[in-house]
């Protein structure tokens, strides 16, 4: 019996026949591309933007759709299936960057930023991880000092996804010297013609290699004094706490996704493989570790589903999301290993997608907050 989400729509169903016509015509023919330019083109953003997948649910009057969040969860979905090189570049942009702005921007903030992000003339970062600081996010030391009508940001910020091509970066920066978390706030850089920011180089990573990785380097920086995120300094912590479980519903969402995507393939490989006369999936070893792998998937996938209706209805609470991130991030990677297993020697080989699905999604379980931090937000409740 066909298992549908709770949260589908007939509106959804129709957006997404044709969202994936569009990613398999347009954008996957591009991903080698990107892959060996270690980015992807603005022309794609653009065109994720026309499609009205990028923001679907920030409201109209800002460029959005207006929708809900099952839109954002279908739409990661879907690229995560089918063009899985932009599922970060993407998820930071549309997933998190974006509702900073939507949630703690004033009205004239959103109206000058969220159209360009919307139509993906602008790209957008978020800069928290610094060379001494990722999991311990109290201890950033980068600095926005107050000079009149401006800031001045100095310090150094790494691993910041989207970074090269970064139009606005959503900066985490202490602005008073309050301890820990009281000090920080989150402004809001605007990279053109912004001489104090500079970009470093675009990091070598072992996998994810069409997503652009930087270190950002801030010597005076500019940022107007109204670019500040919130009515007053040092709410940035607590904008960020409120932030986070979207960010990991994002990543579980498309470690499912790539979970159920490797079942598949791995399947669809082991009836067409042959050995000793049978197909591989006669064996059965190979069809009983697919059998539990099978089911692993549609508990994860149920599991998701109740977390994208929670967020849905707005009441996704932090430890749910960060179960939904460990859990899930970490039988993407066992069901990734034990498929690559399968294929034998061709899963090594990078023109088979289960090659590259190993090496892209060993960052799920370190980005987002490390799963040893999800594990510890998940003991602190109990
Ligand atoms: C490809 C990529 C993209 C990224 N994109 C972004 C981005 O766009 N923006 C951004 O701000 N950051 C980004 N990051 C940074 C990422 O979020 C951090 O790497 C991550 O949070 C871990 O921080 P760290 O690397 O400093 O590791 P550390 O904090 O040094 O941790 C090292 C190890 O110690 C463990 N550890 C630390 N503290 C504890 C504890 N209290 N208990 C138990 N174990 C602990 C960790 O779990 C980990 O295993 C990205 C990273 C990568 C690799």
């Amino acid at each position: 019996m066909a298992y549908r989400s709770p949260w589908m729509t007939e509106e959804l169903d129709t957006f997404r026949d044709s969202f994936r016509r569009f990613l398999t015509k347009d954008l996957a023919p591009r991903t080698e591309q990107w892959r060996k330019d270690k980015i992807i083109d603005r022309q794609a953003w653009r065109a994720l933007g026309e499609m009205g997948a990028l923001l679907p649910s920030v409201p109209e009057a800002y460029g959005g759709l207006g929708a809900s969040f099952a839109f954002d969860a279908a739409i990661h979905e879907d690229i995560e299936s089918i063009v899985p090189e932009f599922s970060t570049p993407y998820g930071v942009h549309s997933n998190i960057v974006a509702h900073y702005i939507n949630n703690y921007g004033n009205d004239e903030q959103r109206k000058r930023w969220l159209p360009k992000l919307a139509s993906g003339e602008w790209v957008g970062a978020i800069a928290m991880t610094e060379p001494g600081t990722g999991s311990d996010l109290q201890a950033v030391r980068t600095r926005a000092t107050r000079q009149g009508n401006a800031y001045q940001v100095n310090g150094a910020k790494t691993f910041i996804s989207n970074g090269q091509l970064a139009d606005l970066v959503v900066v985490v920066a202490r602005t008073s010297d309050a301890p820990g978390a009281k000090g920080i706030s989150l402004l809001v850089l605007e990279a053109d013609g912004n001489d104090g920011f500079k970009r470093g180089r675009n990091l070598d990573k072992i996998g994810l290699h069409a997503s652009d990785t930087s270190e950002l380097f801030f010597d005076n920086a500019f940022v107007p004094a109204e670019n500040l995120l919130g009515a007053e300094e040092g709410q940035g912590f607590v904008q960020l706490m409120q932030q986070l479980p979207r960010e990991r519903l994002g990543l579980a969402i498309s470690a499912v996704a790539a979970l159920e995507r490797a079942v598949q393939i791995t399947v669809d490989y082991t009836k067409e493989r042959k050995a000793f006369n049978q197909p591989l999936l006669g064996f059965q070893n190979t069809a009983f570790k697919l059998a539990e792998r099978k089911t692993e998937a549609m508990i994860a996938r149920v599991f998701i589903d109740y977390c994208i209706m929670q967020m849905v209805e707005g009441e996704l609470d932090a430890v749910t999301a960060s179960m939904a991130k460990w859990w899930s991030t970490e039988k993407q990677m066992e069901t990734i290993d034990e498929c690559l297993q399968l294929h034998g020697g061709y899963g090594y080989m990078q023109e088979f997608p289960i090659s590259r699905m190993y090496i892209d999604g060993r960052i799920q379980k370190i980005y987002g907050g490390t799963n040893e931090i999800m594990k510890l937000l998940i003991a602190r409740s109990l």
